[in-house]
């Protein structure tokens, strides 16, 4: 028995028997050649669907314990109380904000973060006036407020950055606030976000009680600068006269959609770099229609998730490619500015809802704006409000999105006004061949033709396309030197996430926020 002592093997089970531990434990036993009476437990470390056989079975990676030697992995975070002089500034709540202050913690320094928009639960009344009245508030709304842009999203927990950071430990301190241990398990885990809320709460709350500070409806509106040293940040709080905070030591978390902030380090000579990003639109099916195609089941079989697809091509050298995608979700409205059109994807736990979507979008270089006339360093996000705003300008002044068909895309045709889609203030139909600029109209129509042929029945008249898809990733890159994390020539200040161009979703942010907070406990010492 020595030799297969709390080995990891794997098993395949059907779906309808996920959750049979006789039957698991059993093939477990098989497998290793052991009697089942010999395991103590199976404990499962992975599991992920397989959807190329005829039926779709989980592949389970499990370990059979069978000397309980096993010890409990370690805590994620450890609270501890802070009472620290050195005081870390972290602009932006969002995922890398959120966890570079829980890192800050564990170095023994106190985070104290502002944050330009809600509490996760003041904010969800915003978003409840966007989705009714269309009003967007500038500090308030899909992107900005507590938990970032990541709060009332998808959820998805994965990311190519494995390099960059332990994603298990990541994974362990959500579960330590409140998510299902299945994250750590599947191999692709999402929360959903009718649970993240309660546990971005519980990381706020956790912060405090360790000595942190969370400051919310607090916008920076400038930096504090004294001889290229980043001191801390003008601050307006709920609008009226700003204030300045000093610290010794500015993690600036932001996001890619604030814009005024890459204004602001213009003025100060804080370097930027153009970064390509990406732009397209929302194209979305009847996820019956997705589970046909992936799982070959109309209906889909219990204890099966919502089916998902990931497709890329090149046209003509350029890529284009579907992100975020959102089984079993909702296309939902994430303008952060009065008078632009942007849509974006997210979903609950159960991923219940009748409808597929994902953003299906096309690699914009800086080449390209060039042509376009878009030069600078602020090229991209000078193109991304454009669009957004002529977009807008097309519609009734209102949130509701322009929409067409996916067959009368392609054929360059308008659809009629009975379109079904999950976006809450509603499509009309609307010439997006022609609402589009031609390179991305031209791209997205042929490699629709590409992902039909890679996926028999993708291009149907029962999809529907849904702009503008702008805020995929942050067009701007703020440099940092390579050893401090430091911004090039300024002392203290610190970019960090996805707005500095550092990540490009939920755990890559975080990950960075963890990397950004041992770099400044570093300079601190
Ligand atoms: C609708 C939607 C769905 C998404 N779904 C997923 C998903 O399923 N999985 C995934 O991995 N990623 C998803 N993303 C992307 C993901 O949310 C981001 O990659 C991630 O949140 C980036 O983290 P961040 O902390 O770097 O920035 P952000 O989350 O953008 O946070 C930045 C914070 O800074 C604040 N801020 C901005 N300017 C100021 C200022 N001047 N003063 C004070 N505070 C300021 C903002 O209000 C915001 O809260 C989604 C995004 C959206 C919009």
């Amino acid at each position: 028995m020595g030799k297969n002592q709390n080995e990891s093997i794997e098993i395949s089970v059907s779906p309808a028997d996920l959750y049979n531990e006789e039957l698991i434990l059993s093939k477990a036993a098989s497998k290793l050649k052991v009697s089942a009476s010999d395991i103590q437990e199976v404990k499962i470390i992975r599991r992920s669907v397989d959807a190329r056989p005829r039926r779709p079975v989980y592949r389970l990676r499990v370990k059979a314990i069978m000397d309980r030697e096993e010890q409990d992995s370690a805590p994620g975070f450890m609270p501890q109380i802070v009472n620290s002089e050195r005081k870390v500034l972290i602009i932006g709540a969002g995922p890398a904000g959120y966890f570079a202050a829980l890192e800050c913690i564990q170095q023994g320094l106190t985070p104290m973060i502002i944050e330009r928009g809600k509490d996760v639960q003041a904010r969800r009344r915003d978003l409840r006036a966007i989705q009714q009245f269309g009003e967007v508030n500038p500090d308030s709304n899909y992107c900005f407020g507590e938990g970032g842009a990541g709060t009332y999203s998808d959820g998805k927990l994965y990311t190519r950055s494995h390099k960059r950071g332990n994603i298990e430990r990541i994974l362990r301190i959500l579960v330590e606030h409140g998510a299902h241990q299945d994250i750590l398990i599947d191999a692709h885990p999402h929360i959903g976000s009718n649970k993240l809320p309660a546990i971005i709460r519980q990381i706020r709350e956790n912060i405090i009680a360790c000595g942190g500070q969370v400051l919310f409806q607090h916008r920076v509106v400038d930096f504090v600068m004294e001889a290229k040293r980043c001191m801390g940040a003008m601050v307006s709080i709920e609008g009226g006269a700003p204030v300045d905070i000093i610290a010794d030591a500015v993690i600036l978390a932001t996001g890619h959609s604030a814009r005024d902030i890459f204004e602001l380090c213009i003025k100060h000579d804080i370097s930027l770099e153009a970064k390509d990003f990406a732009l397209g639109v929302r194209i979305e099916h009847p996820q019956a229609l997705i589970d046909q195609i992936q799982y070959n089941q109309r209906k889909r079989e219990e204890n099966l998730p919502a089916s998902s697809y990931s497709l890329a091509c090149q046209v003509s050298g350029v890529g284009v490619f579907s992100f975020c995608m959102c089984p079993g979700g909702l296309i939902v409205p994430a303008a952060t500015s009065p008078g632009e059109m942007v849509v974006n994807g997210m979903s609950l736990s159960k991923r219940d809802s009748p409808y597929a979507n994902a953003g299906t979008v096309v690699e914009i270089s800086q080449a390209y704006l060039a042509e376009e006339g878009f030069t600078g360093v602020l090229a991209g996000v000078d193109y991304q409000r454009s669009i957004e705003q002529a977009i807008f300008e097309a519609g009734d002044g209102s949130q509701r999105a322009p929409a067409q068909r996916l067959t009368d895309f392609v054929s360059h045709q308008l659809s009629g006004d009975d379109m079904s889609s999950s976006y809450i203030p509603g499509v009309y139909a609307a010439p997006m061949h022609e609402l589009l600029p031609d390179y991305i109209s031209q791209k997205l129509r042929e490699a629709i033709l590409a992902f039909e042929s890679k996926m028999k029945g993708y291009l149907t008249e029962e999809a529907v396309i849904v702009g503008l898809e702008s805020r995929t990733s942050s067009p701007i890159r703020i440099p940092r030197d390579k050893d401090s994390l430091m911004s090039p020539g300024i002392q203290r200040l610190f970019p960090c996430g996805e707005g500095a161009g550092y990540a490009g979703g939920i755990l890559s942010a975080a990950m960075d926020g963890i990397n950004v907070a041992r770099k400044v406990s570093k300079h601190l010492a």
